[in-house]
């Protein structure tokens, strides 16, 4: 930090602050890790400088030896972990690396000259009319996702995301009674409405997904099944997730990002079969300028870490933490969507608190405990001011805390909700002083967080 002083003090200012923050914090955001000191150290060094465009062995610059080295150990590491025939660790982040799959399928699977001619030729290249032979060729393909208050990503087809614009879409969302997946009626869409793509997958879905279903319907419509398992990668390279629950066996292309539960670097990754190979590795130039390769190095880093004996008993716990901070909850009595968890994460409607999501991820930071507001399905408030809080037990799991801390959260969250007086604001904005916190309960946990 010094060295950074010497140059611009506000960010040595910054950094020093943030690691503060995150030790005081009870950092709960389902999406957050602590990565460890190799990983951040194999991200900040010299393999930043260099330039690699192109894949393994075939770059469009010279001197690129150590950038295949560390490439060649993540898609290893990759490969053994997950099982996968084929690895692509190029992006640079989850939205990158679900770019890389829609234009690997729509390449492997559409028969279009003009994608033909954009793939080989740089975008400035392509005329105006193989432009709108492209738009023409690709306009009408169609894909069926998660919908975002069901617990899907913005990519996943979001309208306003350029994944809802590449494609003629429509999502799949949870029974209403129940908050589950409901695979007959996914079916009856899918048969419906015909799509060259399935995604699977999600950020704010406490439940597990059986993909062996989800590969059944795909394969009866004939679409491609992809799965976007940003979320949950760490357990399923921990082995808590196997069988019907591990994506990998069941679909033909599964992207993810390696910076949640898997606790690498920020960044992406691509698996898919050997059929798919050729067409992710045209991530670059196709959606992607050059790779990262200090990123590329910190995701080799972590995936060795990943295959570790103690990663499987660190996936466990995430899991077992959850269902600790999920009966902790209900104990107290609150309402959690589909009554529970199965994965790392709970998502608790604060309705009943008399609260909206963003109320109460604003006393909850009060309070010294970081959350997220997330929509909760049929969601009455919408996805700014939503009727949720998500709760994910990843990075307080890296920090050592189990279920007798958990209880103590659940308690600590419940008291700071129940105390927090409903806004009269329109605007639905809390006033600061609106919550009474029994600030004992809150430091003495966030103190014991700080000490591990
Ligand atoms: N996919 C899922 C399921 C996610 O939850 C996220 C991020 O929250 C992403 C993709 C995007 O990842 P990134 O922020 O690295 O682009």
């Amino acid at each position: 930090l010094e060295v950074i002083r010497g140059v611009e003090p506000r960010v040595a200012d910054a950094i020093g602050q943030e690691i503060a923050d995150q030790r005081e914090s009870l950092k709960l955001i389902a999406s957050e890790n602590y990565a460890s000191p190799a990983v951040l150290l194999a991200m900040g060094n010299w393999l930043s400088d260099k330039y690699a465009e192109g894949t393994i062995g075939r770059r469009f610059y010279a001197g690129c030896r150590n950038v295949d080295t560390v490439e060649s150990l993540a898609v290893e590491h990759a490969r053994a972990i997950f099982g996968a025939s084929h690895a692509y660790v190029q992006p640079h982040s989850g939205i990158d690396a679900n770019l890389v799959a829609f234009w690997a399928v729509l390449s492997q699977r559409v028969e279009s000259p003009a994608l033909q001619r954009a793939q080989v030729r740089h975008v400035n290249d392509l005329s105006e009319q193989d432009w709108a032979t492209l738009r023409r060729e690709l306009g009408d393909q169609r894909m069926l996702g998660m919908s975002l208050d069901a617990g899907g990503h913005l990519t996943h087809g979001f309208r306003p995301n350029i994944s809802g614009k590449m494609f003629d879409q429509r999502s799949y969302g949870t029974d209403p009674a129940t908050g589950l997946l409901d695979y007959e009626a996914l079916r009856k869409t899918a048969r419906e409405f015909r799509p060259l793509i399935i995604v699977a997958g999600y950020s704010a879905y406490p439940r597990l997904v059986n993909f062996r279903i989800m590969r059944e319907i795909a394969d009866e419509v004939g679409a491609t099944l992809m799965v976007d398992m940003a979320h949950f990668a760490g357990l399923v390279a921990g082995k808590v997730l196997t069988g019907d629950f591990d994506p990998v066996p069941h679909a033909q292309i599964v992207t993810t990002t390696t910076h949640k539960s898997l606790r690498g670097p920020r960044g992406g990754m691509v698996l898919c079969d050997a059929e798919l190979a050729e067409h992710v590795d045209r991530g670059c130039p196709m959606v992607l300028g050059g790779p990262l390769p200090h990123v590329m190095a910190a995701k080799a880093v972590a995936l060795a870490e990943a295959r570790q004996i103690d990663f499987h008993a660190y996936a466990q716990r995430i899991v077992d933490n959850a269902k600790a901070l999920a009966e902790g909850l209900l104990r107290r009595g609150a309402r959690l969507v589909t009554g529970g968890t199965d994965n790392h994460l709970v998502l608790l409607d604060v309705s009943g608190y008399g609260l909206t999501g963003r109320q109460a991820e604003s006393a909850l930071l009060d309070s010294g405990v970081v959350t997220n507001r997330n929509a909760i399905p049929q969601d009455p408030n919408g996805a700014w001011y939503t009727s949720g809080i998500r709760i994910g037990t990843p990075a307080l799991t890296t920090r050592g805390l189990g279920a007798a801390e958990m209880d103590e959260i659940a308690d600590l969250i419940d008291t700071v909700l129940q105390r927090t007086e409903p806004a009269t604001a329109a605007s639905g904005k809390p006033s600061k002083a609106q919550h009474l916190l029994d600030e004992a309960v809150s430091t003495q946990v966030a103190r014991r967080a700080a000490d591990l």
